[in-house]
């Protein structure tokens, strides 16, 4: 997929069936790279002085995850590699929140589309029910996204305002390192029976301790304690925020672009000989066993009977 592409690739194959398989089901195609522009939903993609701007834009859903925006996430990462002129990637999102999390309740939920898989060697989730079904979603459009966009050969820069919830916190995480003003974070998830977010690596970014009170609790914590825990990088006012990420950006892209990507590759190796990558896929088996005992016990209902709405009423 990173080699050379022409215009009867199998990458644009690939992604003009993906459209369609949307369209058919109602639901807003994914973007494909070239769609991509300054203004365009639910991912929007612009470029200046080296840096890539890839901005989560469903503003009015507090840029909850539907399948369409991790597709076009995907397109938005896969262009920003491609283009050489591309030193630093910045992931950001549009109006007042980075993100809610994933998609459990809007009008444009769409659980039940059939993307082709991107992320994964696995069968389609579409024809499966159950626990089946559920792992064949949940191995190609989190985990195996999540550990994909970890490996982007470019450095990638969160930068994070408001609210940074649950699947929130995967997109976060998967970035090199995090900038933030004005935010809160939560892993609520527990509330639903369930031991965490899918990309599970909360003992790594927060520490063990501190991992276990935020998940036992599911309370919010703010920018200045995630400073302080080691999770992110820098707090700054609001209004500083594009600021401080752009003056990082630039520093970053006047060093060498095959360094960047050896360095960064050399990290991630040394997190992953910590147990990183091991920590998460084996916490993805109790995780599934958790939705498949909310199945069992919530009337057929995997996220143990809370929605949307019971979320954010429970949460603190
Ligand atoms: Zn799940």
């Amino acid at each position: 997929m990173f080699t050379e592409r022409t215009p009867d690739s199998p990458t644009k194959h690939l992604l003009g069936s993906l459209s369609a398989m949307a369209e058919a089901a109602g639901i807003p195609a994914p973007l494909t790279p070239d769609q991509l522009g300054p203004d365009t939903s639910p991912v929007a993609y612009e470029t200046a002085d080296g840096v890539a701007y890839v901005t989560l834009n469903r503003p009015d859903y507090r840029n909850a995850q539907n399948s369409v925006m991790t597709y076009s996430l995907d397109a938005a990462f896969v262009k920003a590699v491609q283009d050489a002129e591309v030193k630093v990637i910045v992931l950001r999102g549009n109006g007042k929140h980075f993100s809610a999390g994933h998609d459990i309740g809007t009008p444009e939920r769409d659980f039940n589309v059939d993307y082709p898989n991107v992320a994964s060697l696995y069968w389609t989730h579409t024809d499966r029910s159950g626990a089946d079904q559920r792992l064949a979603r949940e191995i190609e459009v989190y985990t195996g996204m999540c550990h994909r966009w970890r490996e982007i050969p470019k450095p990638v820069i969160a930068q994070v305002h408001g609210a940074c919830i649950a699947g929130g916190l995967m997109l976060a995480w998967i970035c090199d390192f995090i900038v933030a003003a004005d935010a809160f974070f939560a892993d609520p998830v527990v509330r639903m029976g369930i031991p965490g977010v899918e990309f599970f690596a909360h003992a790594f970014v927060l520490g063990p301790r501190r991992a276990k009170e935020i998940l036992y609790t599911g309370r919010r914590f703010t920018a200045a304690e995630a400073l302080d825990w080691g999770m992110v990088n820098h707090v700054v006012p609001r209004d500083e925020l594009a600021g401080k990420v752009a003056e990082i950006a630039a520093n970053i892209a006047e060093m060498p672009q095959l360094g960047l990507s050896l360095t960064k590759r050399a990290v991630n190796i040394s997190e992953d000989q910590m147990g990183l990558r091991n920590s998460i896929d084996a916490a993805f088996g109790w995780h599934h066993f958790a939705h498949s005992a909310n199945t069992e016990m919530y009337d057929g209902d995997s996220l143990g009977g809370m929605d949307v709405h019971s979320m954010r009423d429970s949460a603190k």
